[in-house]
């Protein structure tokens, strides 16, 4: 199924159908008794809005538009940062290669990871390039949409007479930490109050995904011969005053976070004590995050995962507090 967040098929529907977003809920929560709980809410909410007539997937050829699991699909975009290749040893000892760069338009920004010779190409791509991009895969990462591109995929680098408008970037609003519902993106701002060791684990070298467990074998699904690297993550608890919640950093994030390389966890990896010191140095500091916030059904409470973290900077947080 794709997968459009539930906020967002709440918003579709309320401006599509000009009823209340009460009497979209309510009509939503109908359907779910209606099936006895066996459906998703998200399930329920195609369900109502296929009996409304209300399109909630519509190939329109703009970032905004494009949810996991669309497939063919193809847009305009503007290269907003483009990152290294990588070259990576799959088990039959063959080399793979991926890339990535982040693809903009007056609608939003989203992440497109290029496979093997789609990276071939990658000399001629810079910041402001214009690409059109057909048969493209939409596939989720931790909760975002990115675009996959293979063999059967094209980059159109500098298409006659196409142009891109001022880039959108998705910056979600701010909001006071106890404001926060599951599911919605935002802008979080606040002091780190704890602090905790990173964890690590297995990873897929091609996806990046967490292996899992098959037959006493880490493997990924997808990628079971793939070579296994190490992922970590590391937790904070941030305080805006209004209340605190768990900000869940992953690789790269965490790398920002303490401003550290890979190199530098797996060192934390072989000797934890050295990262004490890291952590009684956050302690205090505030942050900018942005992010999703998720539900921990284990322990029931919601938790914040970052997208993007920056320093906060003391005098350009107080002048936005003066306008407000
Ligand atoms: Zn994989």
């Amino acid at each position: 199924m794709i997968k459009i967040p539930y906020p967002e098929i709440l918003a579709k529907l309320t401006q599509q159908t000009g009823m209340t977003q009460e009497q979209v809920e309510q009509k939503i929560q109908a359907k779910l008794q209606q099936l006895s709980g066996l459906i998703s809410k998200e399930g329920a909410a195609h369900i109502v809005a296929n009996e409304l007539g209300i399109k909630l997937i519509q190939n329109t050829g703009k970032i905004k538009d494009l949810y996991p699991e669309m497939r063919n699909v193809e847009f305009l975009a503007k290269i907003q940062n483009i990152y290294e290749v990588r070259e990576f040893l799959r088990a039959d000892q063959t080399a793979g290669k991926v890339g990535r760069f982040i693809a903009g338009d007056e609608t939003g920004t989203i992440p497109v990871v290029c496979w093997n010779t789609q990276t071939d190409n990658f000399q001629q791509l810079s910041q402001g390039t214009i690409v059109r991009i057909t048969s493209g895969l939409v596939r989720e990462n931790r909760g975002q949409a990115e675009v996959h591109l293979n063999d059967q995929s094209r980059i159109i680098i500098n298409p006659k007479g196409e142009t891109i408008g001022e880039v959108k970037l998705n910056r979600p609003a701010r909001k006071p930490i106890k404001e926060l519902k599951e599911d919605e993106q935002a802008e979080v701002f606040g002091t780190i109050v704890q602090a905790f060791n990173p964890t690590f684990f297995e990873t897929c070298s091609q996806c990046n995904k967490r292996l899992k467990n098959d037959n006493n074998q880490l493997k990924c699904q997808e990628h079971p011969t793939a070579l296994q690297d190490i992922g970590y993550v590391m937790n904070v608890y941030l305080d805006d005053g209004t209340d605190t919640i768990k900000c869940v950093f992953f690789r790269q994030q965490a790398e920002k976070l303490i401003n550290k390389q890979k190199q530098d966890f797996l060192n934390y990896k072989q000797t934890p004590e050295t990262f004490e010191e890291i952590k009684t140095a956050l302690l205090g500091e505030q942050f900018k995050i942005f992010g999703r916030v998720k539900k921990n059904t284990f322990f029931d409470r919601l938790e914040f995962i970052a997208n993007d973290v920056a320093p906060a900077d003391p005098k350009e947080e107080n002048t936005q507090e003066e306008r407000i």
